[in-house]
């Protein structure tokens, strides 16, 4: 798959307004994360957009790459490092074929991105990553939640599909209610999401 076949990702960096997700620093769970020292070693940020998260690691120490299918949210976030002094990298890349990788990782975070696929993708998704962590490598995942009304967003994930998800070949060691912060949408700055916490085996 390649940035050609998805011209809408890339579309969503190219507009005037950013895109609801695209809220010029890291999201508060990752944050959170941090801080409890866990975004660590060679971090891998899966569909980094713009990378507020990747360069949330960065920052805290951790040797960060992050992908995305848009070049111009990949150019923005290496724009953003240089910026800020930090030394993250940035590659456009699938996140569907990370066995292409030519190293593992110890952690994945991804922040958005699991419920973007449809049910085939999400399973490539999947083995995708457990090809690119070490075994005892963590995934910290937030997706949007089956506990936010309405029909605005991405796909509606449940807790028990997250679970099937990463039922073979993984532990999932947490799976919390959380939420995302966005851009203005609809009268609300802050929809609800999981956040999973998930060991490749
Ligand atoms: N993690 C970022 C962006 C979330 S939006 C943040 O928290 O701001 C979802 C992102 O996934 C978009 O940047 C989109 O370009 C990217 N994406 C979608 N499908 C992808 C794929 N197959 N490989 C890599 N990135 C992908």
């Amino acid at each position: 798959m390649t940035e050609q076949a998805h011209p809408e990702w890339e579309a969503s960096y190219t507009r005037d307004t950013p895109a609801a997700w695209d809220i010029g620093r890291p999201q508060p769970a990752f944050v959170r994360l941090a801080d409890k020292g866990l975004l660590s070693g060679l971090l891998l940020d899966a569909g980094c957009g713009t990378g507020e998260n990747s360069l949330l690691a960065a920052g805290r120490g951790a040797d960060v790459i992050g992908i995305d299918l848009s070049p111009t949210a990949i150019a923005r976030a290496r724009e953003k490092a240089s910026e800020r002094g930090l030394a993250a990298r940035f590659e456009v890349a699938d996140a569907l074929d990370l066995e292409r990788l030519a190293f593992t990782v110890d952690t994945v975070i991804d922040s958005g991105v699991f419920h973007v696929f449809s049910d085939e993708d999400r399973a490539r998704y999947v083995a995708s990553l457990a090809a690119a962590l070490k075994p005892g490598g963590v995934c910290y995942l937030m997706c949007f939640s089956d506990r936010q009304p309405g029909t605005w967003g991405p796909r509606r994930i449940r807790a028990d599909e997250l679970r099937a998800a990463f039922s073979d070949g993984w532990v999932v060691e947490s799976l919390t209610a959380d939420t995302f912060d966005v851009n203005p949408v609809e009268g609300t700055t802050r929809v609800e999401a999981w956040l999973a916490t998930i060991t490749r085996l």
